[in-house]
C-alpha cells in the first residue's frame, strides 16, 4: 500500500509517501506561501506517485465534519489567503482516492497510536506546544470531533503566582495558549525559548502551566498516555518538573498505577519525534483507506 501523507502547517508543509507499517519512502517540504503556490507544490510531489489514499494533518480552524457543506474547509484563520479555503476540494480535483482530513494533533494523536509510544492502546491525547498549542485525543478507539473538533490551547488557566506577562492569546489573552506558547515565552523574557539556559526561571513556570493543563486534561479525557510534543518540549529538563507537578496537582486522587508509579511512561515525548506531524498525516491515510 502507498499512502501520501500531507501535514500542512503554518509555517511549512510537509509531503510525503509512506506505507501501513509508518515507514516514510520519501518526504519534501517547503514554505506555506499562497494557497494556490504551495497546493502546486503538492500536486508536483505527488503527481504520478500512484498513492492508495490521502491523510492531510492541517493548522485550523479546520471543518472536519463531512456532513457540513464546507468540510474539507481551513476556516477562519488569520494567515493571508487561507481563510475558507477549500483544501481537500482542489486535492480532490487532482486524486480520486480516500482522503482523511484532521487537525494537525489529531493527525499526531493518531499516528502516536498506530506506530508511536500509544501503540495498542485505545486512548491517547497529544499535545503540541509551539508556536500555537493545540491537543488531538483518541477516546474509546475514536478520534474527538464532536460539534468542530477540541481547541485545547484556549483554555483558562490559574495564573502562577509570579508571573506579571498579561499573555498574548488576541482571543483570551491569558489562555494556555497566551500564557505558555513559544511565543508567550519569547514576550515574557525577551529571549526564544532555545536561547533560555535549562536553569532559566522560564522553565519552571512553563511546566507548572503545562501540568495544569495536563491535569485538567487527565481529568476530563482519562487518556491512557499523554504525548507532549512542539518546539517547546525539545527541552527535556521540562518533562521531570511537568510529572512532578501533575502529581501534585492531582494528589493522589486518580488511582492508576500508571499515573502514580510510572508517570515517567505515562507523560512522554512523542516517539515519532520530528516526523509526530508528518507520520500522523500517513495514520490518517491509513484510516481513509481502511474505511
Ligand atoms: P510550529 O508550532 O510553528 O509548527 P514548533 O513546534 O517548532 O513549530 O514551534 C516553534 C516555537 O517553539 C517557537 O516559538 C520557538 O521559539 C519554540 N522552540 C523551538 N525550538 C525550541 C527549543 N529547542 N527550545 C525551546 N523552544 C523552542
Ligand atoms: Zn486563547
Amino acid at each position: 500500500m502507498r499512502l501520501g501523507a500531507i501535514e500542512a502547517g503554518g509555517t511549512k508543509f510537509v509531503v510525503a509517501i509512506g506505507d501501513e507499517t509508518g515507514k516514510l519512502i520519501e518526504r519534501a517540504s517547503f514554505p506555506t506561501t499562497s494557497p494556490q503556490e504551495t497546493l502546486e507544490k503538492v500536486c508536483a510531489f505527488f503527481d504520478g506517485k500512484d498513492i492508495d489514499a490521502l491523510g492531510i494533518g492541517s493548522f485550523g480552524p479546520i471543518d472536519p465534519d463531512q456532513a457540513s457543506p464546507t468540510y474539507g474547509y481551513i476556516t477562519t484563520t488569520p494567515k493571508p489567503g487561507w481563510a475558507n479555503y477549500n483544501i481537500v476540494g482542489e486535492l480532490k480535483k487532482h486524486y480520486d482516492i480516500p482522503m482523511a482530513f484532521d487537525t494537525d494533533v489529531n493527525g499526531a494523536a493518531l499516528g502516536e497510536a498506530y506506530f508511536g509510544s500509544a501503540r495498542g492502546l485505545d486512548s491517547a491525547l497529544y499535545l503540541t506546544i509551539g508556536t500555537g498549542i493545540g491537543g488531538g485525543a483518541i477516546v474509546e478507539g475514536h478520534l474527538v470531533h464532536g460539534l468542530l473538533h477540541p481547541e485545547m490551547g484556549h483554555v483558562r488557566l490559574v495564573r502562577h503566582p509570579q508571573d506579571t506577562f498579561e499573555g498574548n492569546c488576541p482571543y483570551h489573552q491569558a489562555c494556555f495558549e497566551g500564557l505558555a506558547s513559544g511565543p508567550a515565552i519569547e514576550k515574557r523574557w525577551g529571549k526564544k525559548g532555545q536561547e533560555l539556559a535549562p536553569d532559566h526561571p522560564a522553565w519552571e513556570m512553563e511546566a507548572w502551566y503545562i501540568a495544569q493543563a495536563v491535569s485538567l486534561y487527565i481529568l476530563v479525557l482519562s487518556p491512557k498516555k499523554i504525548i507532549l510534543g512542539g518546539g517547546v518540549m525539545k527541552q527535556a529538563h521540562l518533562f521531570p518538573m511537568i510529572r512532578r507537578y501533575t502529581l501534585e496537582n492531582l494528589n493522589r486522587y486518580v488511582q492508576k498505577d500508571d499515573i502514580l508509579k510510572d508517570i515517567d511512561h505515562y507523560i512522554v515525548y512523542p516517539e515519532l519525534g520530528d516526523n509526530a506531524g508528518v507520520i500522523g498525516a500517513l495514520a490518517l491515510a491509513k484510516k481513509a483507506f481502511n474505511q
